[in-house]
């Protein structure tokens, strides 16, 4: 249940409902807001009725949850949530680029990719040491070499860093490394790693999978929240549908589902959903204009040497391009990229 407070509500009234709650076994969450606090509580309905704590002192409404999640919803927090990464915030007005490559190959490549999407105004720079790849014949990544290249590039370039973790047993590691704890397609319903992750107090992109529905997506995030770390980004990234021409099918839709149901922000990766380098751009401006707080886009400075998704892989130039022509789209919606 939702319990909304009074505008007047003191610290002793929350604190009388929240003992109230732990007497009845329930687990609360607060949402201080700038008008009114909100307290998400979860627990055994058995042990108290729906609307016994509206008996008590500046409750104004209890809400029962129709829904199963609770702490992702806009019920629980009416304000959008802003995600602070270092000094960046990630959901307000500002729109922040994720970019680089698919794959951090060699120290080589991934500083000239981090030169390359820092100059075009990126925030961040994203680079997998660990990589989930379909064949297990595939690059796997450089592992902790790769972690060392992203934390040196942020060191030259004052780039955060965003790189996907597999596994709890690699979390600890990985977590060193990161500002933001990536959680890939694959991995959105690993129960086990999202409990882990909950324990860390640092940002989580988590990526929507591929054949996930919205409602269950939020349920990933909700184990998150649900485990103590509320700092969460969600990211989509195109599912699988019937429709080949495209390597997924990107769902924009989840885009303004997403900001109606929930406080969190989300971002758009256009080039795993496309799987083309020329369709990224499209999708790239299509997902700012339907309100994104974020892109993720692979940039590799040489496409077609890259060990891992080359064929959607922009070029610098290319990706230079998508930067000028988003900004634009950006600025129309009063937003802005940097
Ligand atoms: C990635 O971003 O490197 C990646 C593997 O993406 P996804 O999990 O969306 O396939
Ligand atoms: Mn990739």
């Amino acid at each position: 249940m939702i319990v909304v407070m009074s505008q007047r509500a003191k610290k002793e009234d929350i604190s009388a409902v929240l003992d109230r709650l732990n007497k009845a076994g329930f687990a609360s969450h607060l949402s201080e807001g700038v008008e009114r606090t909100i307290i998400g509580a979860i627990g055994d309905k058995t042990r108290m009725g729906d609307f016994a704590l509206e008996a008590m002192p500046e409750v104004d409404q209890v809400v029962p949850i129709l829904k199963p999640y609770t702490l992702v919803s806009r019920a629980f927090k009416v304000e959008d949530t802003i995600i602070k990464v270092g000094d960046l915030e990630i959901g307000g007005d500002q729109i922040h680029i994720m970019a680089g490559p698919c794959a951090v190959e060699s120290r080589e490549q991934l500083f000239e990719a981090a030169e390359v999407v820092k100059r075009a105004g990126a925030t961040i720079l994203r680079g997998g040491a660990y990589k989930p790849r379909t064949s297990p014949y595939a690059f796997q990544g450089l592992e902790e070499k790769g972690l060392q290249y992203l934390a040196e590039a942020r060191e030259r370039t004052g780039l955060k860093i965003v790189t996907e973790v597999m596994d709890a047993s690699t979390l600890p590691m990985v977590a060193e490394y990161a500002d933001i704890l990536q959680i890939g397609t694959r991995n959105m319903q690993n129960y086990f790693l999202l409990r882990a992750v909950a324990k860390l107090n640092k940002p989580v992109l988590l990526k929507r999978g591929v054949s996930a529905t919205i409602q269950e997506w939020l349920m990933s995030a909700e184990y998150i929240m649900a485990g103590g770390n509320y700092n969460v980004i969600l990211c989509e990234r195109g599912i699988r549908t019937y429709e080949n021409s495209t390597r997924n099918t990107l769902d924009l839709s989840a885009v303004p589902v997403i900001n109606h149901l929930s406080h969190l922000p989300i971002i758009v990766d256009p080039s795993h959903a496309l799987g083309k380098w020329r369709y990224v751009s499209s999708m790239a401006k299509a997902a700012v204009a339907a309100g994104a707080d974020g892109l993720l886009i692979e940039v590799h400075p040489n496409p077609s040497e890259a060990l891992c998704d080359g064929q959607q892989s922009l070029t610098p130039d290319n990706f230079r391009l998508l930067m000028e022509e988003t900004k634009m789209v950006a600025q129309a919606i009063g937003k802005v990229i940097f």
